[in-house]
């Protein structure tokens, strides 16, 4: 069948957007519901793509234009080129996404010197006629013929202000036909050709200037910054349209409109127009436009008809729209329409006040929101009026703005911190000691560091903002200053951070803080009731688990136990543990912490209750928590020289006859007090020699250090247990989930299995009552994948820790490779997406499919999350629901997003195609 080149309004199937673009689709629609659009038709993006390939408009398009131009002439009683009630049309482009620097539109095409005068005669406005001549001269001059707008601008302008006036409604008739006349001089002697008379012909070469806009540098440009694909739009198509007339006087005007504010979704009259204009003129900018409410009085029976072609709109596309119109005469007419883009907050609003209006279905007010697009809710952000530039970029660690004073250490930053003052704590990079700083701090800028640095880490599960691996920042603690290029940062200095971007800005930028509305509430009500997965958070203190139960969570997917032992009452105590070198003296450390576990642990459980937590036993290797080898060794040569001081200091007041007052520390500090301090650094040095790994991510941690240290699970254990079982005597219902992390067979999980039944025993003894808690484990090595049926015998839920689990799978660390090659990788497009971000599902995720499959072999009904940062993504979210996974669980503050975007991964299930197969 021969293809189908042109559809007038009346006739295009108004939902081929690929075919019509998305301009030409909609005024299909519009002209089939009945609203009044001045009639025209649309040449396809086929006929774009043909015109392209072959280099020529393909054979019969002209004929099928001239066709429809002679129904435009019946349909208007007007004629094309010629006559006293002269057809002028305008020639608009349009692919199936809307997608700025492709062509301007031609307006008026159709005068030449004939239609002129027949157009004077008829409308007997000589002023209105010459101004839409010399629009049309420039337009089509600039965009068929290729002459720049500031040829065509120079003489106007030399026009106006002789004639001394500011905005072209000054210039009379006679200036504008001198304009029209100088811009046809101006089309010849750029193209040494007259300007073309024949209107067919215009009409030719501008359809063929709106099809090469496809191919246009800022186009092309355009489509790849943001990957749009032949897929999703493909060709541009040419609408052709009777021209209607803004410019005809002062019952004429142009505007645009939004259906509600698109600012905060109120459903209000949101727009602006001009009377007696024409076009692009309202927002050129050329006069100060109007808003719409005024027209309430100044055009009265329009505006109506402005409210009712709302009302129509929005019930027919069942979306908020934003709209162009043109009154000519008194009479409405609507020229484009489309969905509106707004805010996230205003989305959110729309969604839940057209579902109450009956507009939209509850599936509709999910599915129109991306839940990607909530995260702009949940953090304060930068106000996006600042032009303050940035003075260095790192990694966007942790999503969020914040301002304050730069301090360089933790210490001075809580003192700061707790009188009040904003700080940013600014270190080269942190360590599990500055914690007490994070929690001081508005925000954490490092420079050095990846996405999972300490500092990373830590203010994402606090919900901070942060700012990792700036480079080209210098901090110099002893001066305590950071360089910045030639700019020096002194401590005190204000910067202001964006977490969401990774830049870093000099001085304080006012940030618009998060609110967390009645609306965004009730949605998310309804994407609970749509889902049919759970969403967790990731959650180590009390703290977090709060904030994350106000954003939702339902349970905490991933505790860390270690992030408690980061505290500062605790860590001198995990030191202790760490540098025992029996049992006993490492039992006795432990029994310190026991308690103070198992106060975190009844805390959490009962913020939680009656939702699971899952504790994930001791992971990180233990030389994470001790000093490194370098700090040791300079503190060990200053404490040195110290001692020489001491002592010198001892041997001069001996012998002195009567020696001078002391202040009271050194009065204590003798030279054995040193001596003690020494000895146990160089213990702590011993140590941390003892226990360097070449590889430490890949060494002893995890399940390995439990095992070989079976005391320090037995006390998590232990805390974990006793906590729930006093839960338990206080009538809260609690949940506990025992997980084991970096397993790789299932002898290790038997091993910790035993220490579990042992003390489930003697506590279930000592208080005659059952404890309720689930055993399982952690996946994220390759071989705990391929042993899931295995495993799973003996574990009664599994969460993939697809952060370690993506590092096995690609075999390079997630820190090398952001701070490496993963920016050039992704630019390049060697890979799409950063792996520890977007989950492989190409290639991680058939290790996932197969270890679900497998896993569910080994116990019918075994419980599956997914723990990684990944889980709160949505496009990730999606393919988990695909494969039938319980849970995702996420940092608190992207609780809310993966909480619709659970929810849309089950309303739009059955249309999901795993990226990179081809559908069943
Ligand atoms: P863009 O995609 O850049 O908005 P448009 O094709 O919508 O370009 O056209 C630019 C301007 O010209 C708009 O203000 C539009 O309303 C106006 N316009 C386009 N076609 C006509 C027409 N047939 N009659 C009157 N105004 C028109
Ligand atoms: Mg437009
Ligand atoms: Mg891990």
């Amino acid at each position: 069948m021969k293809k189908r080149y042109v559809y007038p309004f009346s006739d295009g199937d108004g939902h081929d957007k690929k075919l019509l673009g998305g301009k030409g689709a909609n005024l299909c629609q519009m002209t089939q519901i009945g609203i009044n659009v001045p009639p025209g038709f649309v040449i396809t993006t086929e006929a774009c793509l043909d015109y392209l390939q072959g280099n020529q408009l393909p054979s019969g398009l002209l004929v099928a234009v001239r066709n429809e131009i002679s129904k435009l002439e019946a349909a208007t009683n007007k004629t094309f080129g010629t006559g006293p009630n002269p057809l002028l049309v305008s020639v608009r482009s349009g692919s199936a996404l809307s997608m700025p620097g492709m062509m301007d539109t031609i307006l008026n095409l159709g005068l030449n010197d004939e239609t002129l005068t027949g157009l004077i005669q008829q409308t007997g406005d000589e002023r209105f006629v010459y101004d839409a001549y010399r629009r049309f001269i420039q337009l089509f001059g600039k965009v068929a013929l290729g002459i720049g707008d500031e040829k065509f601008d120079e003489h106007f302008e030399a026009v106006k202000s002789r004639v001394g006036v500011k905005v072209d409604v000054g210039l009379e008739a006679s200036h504008l036909k001198e304009i029209s006349e100088k811009f046809l001089d101006v089309v010849h002697h750029e193209t040494g050709e007259e300007f073309p008379q024949d209107v067919m012909m215009q009409l030719q070469r501008a359809v063929e200037a709106v099809f090469r806009s496809w191919r246009g540098k800022r186009a092309i440009a355009y489509r790849r910054e943001f990957q749009i694909t032949p897929d999703m739009a493909n060709g541009t198509a040419a609408n052709i349209q009777t021209m209607v007339f803004g410019n005809m006087g002062n019952d004429c005007a142009t505007g645009v409109g939004f259906s509600r504010n698109p600012g905060t979704g109120e459903n209000e009259m949101y727009g602006e127009y001009l009377t007696n204009a024409q076009g692009e003129d309202v927002v050129a900018g050329i006069r100060t436009p109007n808003p719409l409410q005024q027209m309430e009085n100044e055009m009265p029976s329009q505006f109506a008809q402005l409210v009712e072609l709302q009302t129509k709109l929005e019930a027919h596309f069942q979306e908020v729209q934003d709209y162009e119109f043109t009154i000519e005469k008194g009479t409405l007419y609507c020229l484009q329409t489309r969905n509106g883009k707004m805010n996230a907050a205003a989305m959110v609003k729309t969604s839940v006040d057209m579902y109450r209006e009956k507009l939209i279905s509850k599936r509709q007010a999910l599915l129109r929101i991306d839940p990607e697009f909530l995260e702009q809710l949940l953090h304060p952000r930068l106000d996006p009026s600042s032009t303050i530039k940035p003075i260095a970029q790192g990694l966007p660690a942790s999503p969020g703005a914040a301002s304050g004073k730069c301090i360089f250490d933790a210490d001075l930053a809580e003192k700061l911190g707790k009188s009040g003052e904003q700080v940013i704590l600014v270190r080269e990079e942190t360590r599990p000691d500055d914690i007490h700083g994070f929690f001081a701090a508005q925000g954490i800028l490092t420079s050095r560091g990846g996405k999972t640095s300490h500092a990373a880490v830590v203010a994402r599960g606090m919900g901070k903002p942060c700012v990792a691996g700036a480079e080209g920042i210098n901090v110099d603690i002893s001066l305590r200053q950071a360089k910045v290029g030639s700019r020096i940062i002194h401590e005190g200095d204000i910067i202001t951070l964006d977490g969401a971007s990774g830049e870093v800005f000099p001085g304080a930028i006012p940030t618009i803080e998060p609110h967390f509305s009645d609306e965004l509430t009730v949605l998310l009500g309804w994407a609970d009731e749509a889902a049919d997965m759970k969403v967790m958070a990731n959650a180590d203190t009390p703290d977090a688990a709060r904030k994350a139960r106000e954003y939702g969570a339902m349970g905490i997917g991933l505790c860390r136990t270690e992030r408690m032992f980061n505290a500062r009452d605790r860590l001198p105590i995990v030191i202790d543990m760490i540098l025992a070198d029996t049992r006993e003296d490492r039992k006795a450390a432990l029994n310190k912490l026991l308690p103070i576990q198992r106060a975190d642990f009844i805390e959490l459980f009962s913020v939680m209750s009656p939702d699971p937590v899952t504790v994930r036993l001791l992971d990180p290797p233990m030389h994470e928590f001790l000093p490194t080898e370098q700090q040791l060794i300079d503190q060990i040569e200053t404490l040195r020289m110290y001692r020489n001081v001491v002592k010198g200091r001892q041997t001069a007041i001996a012998a002195l006859a009567t020696p001078p007052p002391l202040p009271e520390p050194f009065r204590e500090l003798n030279e054995e007090l040193v001596d003690d301090v020494l000895s146990k650094k160089v213990q702590m040095l011993g140590k941390v020699r003892e226990l360097r790994e070449i590889n430490p991510m890949l060494g002893h941690r995890g399940v390995r250090l439990g095992i070989t240290y079976p005391e320090i699970y037995a006390m998590q254990i232990r805390a974990i247990l006793e906590a729930a079982m006093e839960c338990a005597e206080n009538g809260i219902e609690v949940r506990p989930e025992i997980m084991v992390p970096q397993v790789i067979t299932s002898q290790e999980l038997l091993h910790v299995k035993k220490t579990v039944d042992r003390l489930v025993d003697q506590l279930e003894t000592e208080f005659g009552k059952k404890l309720r808690f689930t055993f399982g484990t952690m996946i994220e090595t390759v071989r705990a994948c391929t042993r899931a049926r295995r495993l799973a015998e003996i574990a009664e839920f599994f969460s993939f820790g697809t952060n370690d689990l993506t590092q096995a799978t690609f075999s390079f660390s997630r820190e090398d490779a952001e701070n490496k090659f993963l920016p050039m990788y992704n630019d390049s497009g060697i890979l799409q997406d950063n792996p520890f971000e977007v989950l492989d599902i190409q290639g991680l995720g058939q290790l996932i499919e197969m270890a679900v499959q497998q896993g569910r072999e080994g116990r019918e009904g075994l419980k599956i999350g997914i723990c990684g940062e990944q889980g709160g993504h949505p496009e990730s979210i999606r393919f988990c629901h695909h494969i039938g996974l319980d849970y995702v669980s996420c940092s608190g503050p992207r609780v809310p997003v993966a909480r619709l975007a659970v929810a849309n991964s089950k309303l739009r299930e059955k249309e999901y195609v795993v990226p990179g197969r081809i559908p069943a």
